[in-house]
C-alpha cells in the first residue's frame, strides 16, 4: 500500500485539482467554524509555493443533484481568501465551458473555486463523464479531503483514475496517523470504544477484537454488555434485542486473545440531567429505578493502568453522558490521562468521529493527542476495516 504525495509532483505552472472537504457550518452568510478551511490552508499553499494553481473541487450540504442558490460555494470565497492570503476566483459550474475557461485564465498565485461538486446528480453515482468533464480542468489530481474518501463519487473515485493523483497534506496527515493505530501499530494496542449503541458500532466492534490487545468499551454501549454478562442496569439506555450479540464478542475477544475492558463501577442518576444527585456503585448494583450515566473512579483506574501498559490508542465514543456535568468525569480522566502520556512520549494517540472530537476538546486533552480526526463517517469505516475508495483510488 502506498500512495504519491504533493512531493512527488511536478507542480510548477500545473493546473492542480484538488479534492476538498469545506462543507463548514454556515449562518446569515458567515462561516461559524472555520476548522475545515484551515486544515486545507497546507495543500494549497505548498501547491502556490511550487508555482502551481490549486483548482478546488468540493462539496457542500446535500442538494441532491440541484441547483440550490443557499449551497453554492460561491459564499465561502472571502472565507477562503483570507485563510490562503490569495485571490480566490470563482466558476459558477465545475465541468462545462466556464469552467474551463476560468480554469484556463488562472494566473498564478491564484486559486481557482468551482462550484458545488453536488449540482450535478451524476456527482454521487460516481460518473466517470462527469469525472472527464473535471479532468479537463487539470494536469493533476489531488485528494485532501479523507472525510469524503469513504463514498465513491466523481471527484473522489473517478477523477483519481484520470489523472496523475495524489494525496494532499490533510489526507497524507489522516493516511499516516491512522496505519500508525491500526495498520502497522506499536503494540500493546488499547482501543477505547464509547458511544450510545451496540448496534451502530458491530463492524468496528468485530474489526477491532481482531487488531487490538485491550478493548475498553464504555458509555451506554457498556450497558448491554453488562446486561450480557446478566447484570440488571435499571433504567439505564441499553439494547435488550443487542445481548446475545454483545455475549457474542465478548466470546470472539476471548478467542482472539482481546482483552475486553468493562465498567467496574458505575455512576447512576434517577434523571437524565445536568448535576442531578447520583451516586458510585459497583457495576452489578445499578438500581431499578436508576439509569447509568458514567462510569466511576474504579473504572477510570482501570482504563489508566491499560493506558500505561499500551504504546498505541485509538479512541471513539465518550466513557459517559459527556454533555452533561458531573457525567463527563470519566471520559475527562481518561483523555487527560492518554495526553499525559502522549506528552511523555509513551503512547501513540489517536481519536476520531463527531461527538469524540468534542468530548476532547471540552476535556482540554485533544491538543496533546498525536493526531484527531474530524473525518466522523470516513474515520468510522476505516476503524471498521473498510476500504476508502477515494483511497484506494490514489494507491499505486
Ligand atoms: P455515539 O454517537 O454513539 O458516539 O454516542 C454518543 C452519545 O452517547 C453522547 O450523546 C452521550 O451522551 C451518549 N451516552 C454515552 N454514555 C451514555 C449513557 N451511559 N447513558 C446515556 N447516554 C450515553
Amino acid at each position: 500500500m502506498g500512495w504519491k504525495s504533493l512531493d512527488d509532483m511536478d507542480l510548477g505552472g500545473k493546473r492542480v485539482l484538488v479534492r476538498v472537504d469545506i462543507n463548514v457550518p454556515i449562518a446569515d452568510g458567515v462561516v461559524t467554524d472555520d476548522t475545515r478551511i484551515q486544515r486545507i490552508v497546507p495543500t494549497v499553499r505548498d501547491i502556490l509555493g511550487a508555482g502551481g494553481k490549486p483548482i478546488l473541487l468540493a462539496h457542500f450540504g446535500r442538494p441532491g443533484g440541484q441547483h440550490v442558490p443557499e449551497l453554492s460555494l460561491k459564499q465561502l470565497v472571502p472565507a477562503l481568501e483570507s485563510a490562503f492570503g490569495a485571490p480566490v476566483r470563482f466558476a459558477d459550474d465545475c465541468v462545462g465551458y466556464e469552467a474551463e475557461t476560468a480554469a484556463s485564465a488562472l494566473a498564478e498565485g491564484e486559486v481557482l473555486l468551482l462550484e458545488n461538486t453536488r449540482f450535478h446528480a451524476e456527482e454521487t453515482k460516481n460518473s466517470v463523464p462527469l469525472a472527464q468533464g473535471m479532468a479537463k480542468l487539470g494536469d493533476i489530481y489531488c485528494n485532501d479531503a479523507f472525510s469524503a474518501a469513504h463514498r465513491a463519487h466523481s471527484s473522489t473515485e473517478a477523477l483519481a483514475r484520470l489523472l496523475p493523483a495524489c494525496a494532499g497534506r490533510l489526507m497524507q496527515q489522516e493516511l499516516s496517523a491512522l496505519e500508525a493505530a491500526l495498520g502497522a501499530p506499536k503494540r500493546p494496542v488499547t482501543a477505547v470504544v464509547g458511544g450510545a449503541k451496540v448496534s451502530t458500532k458491530l463492524d468496528l466492534l468485530g474489526n477491532l477484537i481482531e487488531k487490538v490487545d485491550y478493548l475498553v468499551i464504555g458509555g451506554g454501549m457498556a450497558n448491554t454488555f453488562l446486561l450480557a454478562q446478566g447484570i440488571d442496569v435499571g433504567k439505564s439506555l441499553a439494547e435488550h434485542a443487542m445481548t446475545d450479540t454483545a455475549a457474542e464478542i465478548l466470546g470472539k475477544a476471548e478467542a482472539a486473545g482481546c482483552t475486553i475492558v468493562l465498567p467496574r463501577d458505575i455512576v447512576v442518576a434517577e434523571v437524565f440531567e445536568a448535576n442531578a444527585p447520583h451516586q458510585v456503585l459497583p457495576a452489578d448494583q445499578c438500581p431499578s429505578d436508576a439509569m447509568i450515566l458514567d462510569a466511576g473512579p474504579e473504572s477510570v483506574a482501570a482504563v489508566s493502568e491499560v493506558l500505561e501498559k499500551s504504546q498505541t490508542l485509538i479512541w471513539n465514543g465518550p466513557l459517559g453522558a459527556f454533555e452533561l456535568t458531573p457525567f463527563d468525569a470519566a471520559t475527562n480522566a481518561a483523555a487527560l490521562k492518554a495526553a499525559a502520556l502522549t506528552r511523555d512520549g509513551k503512547l501513540t494517540s489517536v481519536a476520531g468521529g463527531g461527538d469524540t472530537v468534542a468530548a476532547l476538546n471540552a476535556s482540554g486533552a485533544a491538543t496533546d493527542f498525536s493526531y484527531i480526526s474530524t473525518a466522523g463517517g470516513a474515520f468510522l469505516e476505516w476503524m471498521e476495516g473498510k476500504t476508502l475508495p477515494g483511497v484506494a483510488a490514489l494507491e499505486l
